[in-house]
C-alpha cells in the first residue's frame, strides 16, 4: 500500500469499543478520526481531512446510523465518502439501500474481515487509482 495511508472516520458512541477499534487500525497503519454519534460525524467530515472511509455503528443515541446516511446523502459534499455499516444486531436493512454503503459488518469486528473491505473502498485510493501500481 506504498504512498497511501487509509485514514477512516470511526463513529461509535461507546468509548471502549470505539477505542479497541482504533487501536486494531493503527496496527495497520490506519490513521484514526473518531466522533460518538452522526452528528460529530458530519462535523468531522465537513471540517476535513479527507476521509476513505466511515465506519458507522447503527445504534448510537441523536443521530444514530441510519439518520447519518440520510443527512450524508442530501449533502453533496459528503454522498461520495464510502461507509461500512457495523452492527451490533440483525442485518439492517435500510442500509442496504443506501448508495454510499460499501459493506455491512457485525460485531465483533475482526481485521481479517475489516481491512480487505476497508481498503476495497476506499475512495481516496480509488481517485489515484489510475496510477497503476502493485
Ligand atoms: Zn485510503
Amino acid at each position: 500500500m506504498e504512498g497511501h495511508r487509509h485514514r477512516v472516520l470511526i463513529v461509535e458512541d461507546h468509548d471502549d469499543s470505539r477505542n479497541v477499534l482504533a487501536a486494531l487500525l493503527g496496527l495497520y497503519d490506519v490513521d484514526v478520526l473518531s466522533a460518538r454519534d452522526g452528528n460529530e460525524a458530519l462535523d468531522a467530515l465537513r471540517a476535513g481531512p479527507e476521509c476513505c472511509v466511515v465506519l458507522l455503528d447503527w445504534r448510537m443515541p441523536r443521530m444514530d446510523g441510519r439518520a447519518f446516511l440520510v443527512a450524508q446523502a442530501a449533502d453533496p459534499a459528503l454522498a461520495q465518502v464510502p461507509v461500512i455499516v457495523v452492527s451490533g444486531e440483525s442485518l439492517p436493512l435500510a442500509a442496504t439501500a443506501s448508495k454510499s454503503v460499501r459493506g455491512i459488518l457485525s460485531k465483533p469486528l475482526d481485521a481479517e474481515g475489516l481491512v480487505p473491505l476497508l481498503a476495497g473502498a476506499c475512495i481516496r485510493r480509488r481517485r489515484v487509482g489510475s496510477v497503476r501500481g502493485g
